[in-house]
């Protein structure tokens, strides 16, 4: 074991965490979540992708746009009923700051594996909420994972307040006009070949507004990277290739 490691292994580690941030902090990239200045965005994935996680408050690319896009679009205001779907924790840690801001967090439970204190289990094709009920609604890459996607959308149209916006994004293969999608693939290896990943099970294309169309929303398709600089997307870490998806009733 390296002498750092030996260090990081023996200090408590709420220490340990204090002597990387302070080594991290800087100011190449900041991060719109949590608001800090760093050396850089760590790498993550796999294959790891440079310039993806925030190593403060652990946003990535998406997270930090979808709050770059509610504050430019004034959507955070005191008071709002929010629901968060699958819920990313430092997205979570700002909403919950909102001044009388009521805050549900769901995500479908799946045995084996663990949910932050206070997610409740979700079934987003049957939601247990009132017509009507949400100003906010998160609810980003789940769709894909959703056999009945059409459903969930009319489920999540439903608990809108009229004038609310739900943030739904997928990923898109612009290539495609079509999505692909085909029930009998169910073979994790095949997901992954055909949709990208091994629980996915269609890969969306760009028919995906108009799908959301159908289930009544008006849809904003918002490529909101095109109205900030080269070096404010670097600086923020966004994909330029990214879009906003933001339904409205
Ligand atoms: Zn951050």
């Amino acid at each position: 074991m390296s002498m750092a490691g030996l260090i990081e292994r023996l200090l408590p580690n709420f220490i340990a965490r204090k002597l990387r941030e302070r080594a991290l902090h800087g100011a190449t990239v900041f991060c719109p979540v949590c608001e800090r200045g760093a050396i850089a965005f760590l790498p993550s994935g796999s294959p790891p992708r440079p310039h993806v996680l925030c190593p403060f408050c652990g946003s990535r690319e998406r997270a930090r746009m979808t709050w770059l896009y509610l504050k430019e679009q004034n959507l955070l205001r005191p008071g709002l009923r929010i629901l968060h779907v699958a819920p990313e924790a430092c997205l979570r840690d700002r909403l919950k700051e909102l001044p009388q801001a009521t805050y549900v967090a769901g995500d479908k439970h799946e045995t084996g594996y663990t949910y932050p204190p206070g997610t409740i289990d979700l079934d987003v094709t049957a939601l247990k909420f009132p017509d009507d009920h949400f100003h906010l609604i998160l609810c980003s890459h789940v769709l894909e994972h959703v056999p009945n996607d059409r459903l969930a959308m009319s489920e999540l149209l439903r608990v809108l307040k009229p004038g609310g916006t739900a943030i739904l994004m997928v990923p898109i293969a612009k290539h495609n006009a079509e999505t692909q999608e085909d029930p009998a693939v169910t073979d994790p290896k095949d997901r992954i070949r055909l949709y990208g990943q091994f629980d996915h099970v269609r890969l969306y294309g760009r028919d995906y507004s108009g799908r959301l169309q159908e289930a009544g929303f008006h849809v904003k398709e918002d490529a909101m990277t095109e109205r900030l600089s080269p070096e404010e997307v670097f600086r923020f870490g966004l994909l330029r290739s990214e879009l906003v998806h933001a339904g409205s009733k």
